[in-house]
């Protein structure tokens, strides 16, 4: 359960982010987008509004003007027919000199008017029942108030809304009294966009105040879970892709370690077969050139020859033998039950037989200490090999010392049930941080070493039911143990 949390909870939270930065995307749009309508439409609201209201001033500066006329009378007829031609106007009043107003307020009106010389508003009555104001104009010799109905202001057939459904309310307003044009929706929550704006009128300032109450239900839902949808199918897609990607990756990547593998395998066959053949070949090219030199300058020393010609023949063998055992390590790799009863003194002989001119060369003393005669179960050349690479080993070894402190020494013995072989040098020894890694494929600290010869030595030790350790030699250099099962007790 926490694995799967592991793995689905990273992906849940890309999934989320993405949607919902998507979805506050979509919605701040759709809000942008109803917010734009919304102040278009109260603009053309209230445009149109401050036209009609300009009109009536229009209309009692031309009844002013129109006074001589109606001194003869015939402005009567002119008055009564204006609310034929603007609706909006219920009535028109004229206070001739001396008259009196019909009504309360129009007195003030005239007065304020007559010293602002513009149209002034009387008996505003803002509520829904009446919804109706005047507007009195002083003029000489009549002055003239205008009846107007709110409602017949309001230019419906230019209406940008539609009055009934639309969302938005709209109200004109004045000294605290509101006059609804629209009702509109006015709900709690969500966002609220409002306008407010006096008309373009001197005489007639209301205010346009136009809101709008966007509700949660008019976000876009529909386009917000097709969103949220295909970032699920997208990020689905990319997982499965990923997936796929990272199969086809991994088994490209076996296939090159496989290859790799084998390579190598075949790279260490091949180093293997030149590392235990060329000590074979040198010596039968040295034995082969001695007996040739022998045979051309001095007949006389045929014995000779022919010895060294003998040694060559061993050397080939051995070098045959060692591409049968290879040949047989290839073909049935683990060698499993040593066969044959070998005497480890016989082994370390020969060894050292072949190694002789080695060891003069180099001014080596050997030394072999035999407690007891060992014979143990194990294969002939197997055994013969790991001795020859454990001498050879040595004499590198002791390359690095003066000549005159070149010692090289192998015990045979018997402990536990076991034959045991040691190789004692008086090399340089092993640092404590090499000892452990000496049975490792490739290690080598000699210049142009393989680091094959001590891990093949283990391999065949192992594969006959032995092993092969190392140790410090006291004072100074190595010792290589190897212990094999005892072919009967002594
Ligand atoms: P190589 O001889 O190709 O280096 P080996 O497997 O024979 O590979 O030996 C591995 C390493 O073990 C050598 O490089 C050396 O460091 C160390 N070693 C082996 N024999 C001796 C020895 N007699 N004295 C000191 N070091 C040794």
């Amino acid at each position: 359960m926490p694995q799967l949390f592991k793995v689905y909870a990273p992906r849940f939270m890309v999934w989320f982010a993405i949607s919902a930065i998507g979805c506050v995307l979509l919605a701040r749009t759709e809000l942008a987008q109803l917010r734009e309508a919304f102040e278009t439409d109260a603009r053309i609201s209230h445009r149109l509004l401050s036209q009609r209201v300009v009109q009536h001033e229009a209309v009692l500066a031309t009844l002013a003007l129109l006074q001589p006329a109606a001194s003869l009378g015939s402005n009567d007829s002119a008055e009564q027919r204006l609310p034929s031609v603007y609706p909006q106007i219920l009535s028109v009043q004229r206070r001739d000199a001396g008259a009196a107003w019909l009504g309360t307020g129009l007195d003030a009106a005239e007065k304020t008017s007559r010293t602002g010389r513009v149209a002034v508003l009387a008996n505003a009555d803002f509520t829904l029942a009446r919804g109706r104001y005047q507007l009195v104009l002083a003029a000489q010799p009549a002055s003239y108030a205008l009846l107007i109905d709110i409602h017949g202001t309001i230019p419906w057939n230019d209406w940008s809304m539609p009055v009934q459904t639309s969302p938005v309310r709209v109200t004109l307003e004045h000294a605290g009294q509101a006059f609804v044009v629209q009702a509109g929706r006015i709900k709690t929550g969500g966002w609220r966009f409002a306008f407010h704006k006096h008309l373009d009128s001197v005489s007639q300032p209301f205010e346009v105040v136009a809101i709008r109450q966007v509700g949660w239900l008019e976000l876009p839902w529909l386009a917000m879970a097709l969103w949220t949808f295909a970032v699920a199918a997208a990020l689905a897609g990319w997982s499965a892709w990923q997936r796929q990607r990272s199969a086809r990756r991994r088994a490209e990547a076996l296939l090159r370690v496989g290859q790799v593998a084998r390579l190598n395998t075949l790279g260490e066959l091949a180093a293997g077969m030149a590392h235990e053949l060329n000590q074979p070949l040198t010596a039968i090219l040295a034995n082969t050139q001695a007996a040739k030199r022998l045979l051309q300058d001095d007949p006389g020393e045929l014995p000779t020859a022919l010895q060294a010609m003998d040694q060559a023949v061993a050397q080939a063998r051995r070098a045959a033998e060692v591409l049968g055992r290879l040949r047989r390590t290839v073909e049935q790799p683990v060698p499993t039950a040593p066969g044959q009863t070998v005497g480890l003194a016989q082994a370390v002989r020969s060894a050292l037989d072949l190694l002789e001119p080695e060891c003069r060369r180099r001014g080596v003393v050997t030394a072999v200490h035999i407690d007891q005669p060992v014979l143990v179960l194990a294969e002939r050349v197997a055994l013969e090999q790991i001795v020859h690479n454990l001498i050879t080993n040595a004499l590198q070894a002791l390359d690095a010392v003066p000549a005159s402190e070149r010692r090289l020494a192998v015990h045979i013995g018997a402990a536990k049930g076991m034959g045991v072989l040691r190789v004692l040098d008086t090399g340089p020894g092993m640092a404590p941080d090499t000892l452990p890694h000496v049975f490792e494929p490739f290690f080598t600290t000699r210049e142009g070493g393989l680091g094959l010869g001590l891990s093949l030595c283990e391999t065949l030790a192992s594969g006959m039911g032995g092993q092969l350790s190392a140790q410090a030699n006291m004072p100074r250099g190595a010792i290589f143990v190897l212990t094999l099962p005892l072919a009967s007790r002594p």
